[in-house]
């Protein structure tokens, strides 16, 4: 109960709401889904397709066959990787990311221009956190075939333009992917409105448990896809010759699923939708605006991407403290936030820094939290600079 977590932007807590659902399937119904006939299995298969409403619903999506349950953002992204890049990827095409992805969101493409002799383009960030979309033409063109975007930076917290990138990638007839890992938790996403062919996220940044996520794509798209992983239900008809696929969205949800954890991600869209999104975000905007009022109070303190307008995310460094020391002694008061690269080793490199901290927020901290982080980095500073 003492603990101060500021590392929301890695994983969240859950509600007593989650636990206890997940408590109550494996108490109380227990069983397979999409195959048992006896009362318990179907239960919880209800319980699993109901999942998959809410999450529709909570993305605005408007046909819940668009949802796919997966492991989580990296999961989903490589699902795309391998299944639609597989198919729609050759030599000459390109890929185009920002230097502002989590590494879940470089390597998978990575790989695939590696198998398909794609290429891989970068648009370029500013030191201050934020994309560089001064010069479009060079970096759409009608080579590219597939554009990959961060909605809201793990690092800096900045909520890129990802409605201008969508028009200007579908303007040269490419797809666009977009990492929602960060906003799905702390916005109201609307993907009809975005318009994004693909998007990606977890559950468990969300208040939901470890182990699933989800991707959404268009209907038609997924239709047109090869399956990713082949195994039990996601086939139609086997023999020992050839197969069939199941229907959308189960052709890519081979085997047993992680039936627990998608009921538990319902409870957790349960809740944040009582709360309203709206009011998540409002939550976070008060302690953003406190904790750059409070963390400017240090002397030597460096926020990286720093402004108003962005997610509850600060990534910092003071004087020539490693981050790893600081987190070492605020873990020593209570106080945990992360230390290191945050899986984008590229924005480091653009830096020119090895790590920061980064303390992210959610919607139970408090102003007090920020007030006892405050003092922890004086105290740490202190003595390590004397
Ligand atoms: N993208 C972003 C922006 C993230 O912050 C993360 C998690 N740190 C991921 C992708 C990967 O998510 P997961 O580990 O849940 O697959």
């Amino acid at each position: 109960p003492e603990l101060i977590f500021l590392d929301n932007a890695s994983t969240t807590q859950k509600p007593q709401a989650v636990i206890d659902t997940l408590r109550d399937y494996y108490e109380n119904y227990n069983s397979n889904i999409h195959r048992g006939i006896y009362r318990i299995a179907e239960e919880a298969t209800a319980a699993y397709e109901s999942t998959r409403n809410k999450t529709a619903s909570f993305i605005h999506a408007e046909d819940s066959r668009s949802i796919v349950f997966t492991r989580g953002t990296t999961e989903s992204i490589n699902l795309v990787a391998y299944s639609w890049g597989g198919k729609n990827l050759k030599a000459g095409d390109e890929i185009l990311i920002t230097e502002m992805e989590h590494h879940s969101n470089i390597i998978p493409w990575q790989l695939l221009c590696e198998r398909s002799g794609a290429a891989l383009k970068y648009i370029p960030i500013t030191k201050d956190g934020k994309l560089d979309l001064s010069e479009p033409d060079k970096y759409f063109t009608d080579k590219t075939k597939l554009v990959c975007v961060i909605h809201q930076s793990n690092v800096f917290g900045t909520v890129n333009p990802v409605e201008e990138i969508v028009c200007l990638a579908h303007n040269c007839d490419a797809k666009v992917l977009v990492d929602g890992a960060q906003i799905a938790p702390h916005h109201a996403v609307d993907v009809t409105r975005l318009d994004c062919d693909f998007f990606a996220f977890s559950g468990h940044k969300m208040l939901g448990p470890t182990g699933v996520g989800a991707l959404y794509a268009k209907p038609e798209l997924l239709e047109e896809m090869d399956p990713f992983l082949g195994g039990g239900e996601m086939i139609r008809t086997v023999s020992m010759e050839s197969s069939t696929w199941n229907d959308i969205p189960w052709k890519f949800e081979a085997g047993t699923p992680n039936i627990a954890q998608v009921i538990g991600l319902g409870a957790a869209i349960d809740y944040l939708s009582e709360l309203g999104m709206e009011n998540v975000s409002a939550i976070e905007k008060e302690l953003h605006d406190y904790a750059r009022v409070k963390l400017a109070e240090i002397s030597g303190l460096k926020i990286y991407g720093d402004r108003e307008d962005k997610g509850a995310v600060i990534s910092f460094n003071v004087g020539n403290v490693h981050s790893h020391d600081l987190a070492h002694i605020l873990d020593t008061f209570g106080i945990a936030i992360r230390a290191g690269h945050h899986c984008a080793q590229p924005i480091m490199q653009k830096l020119g820094v090895p790590a920061t901290n980064r303390a992210s927020f959610y919607l139970y901290n408090t102003k007090e939290e920020i007030d006892r982080l405050t003092e922890g980095i004086m105290k740490a500073v202190e003595m390590f600079e004397g």
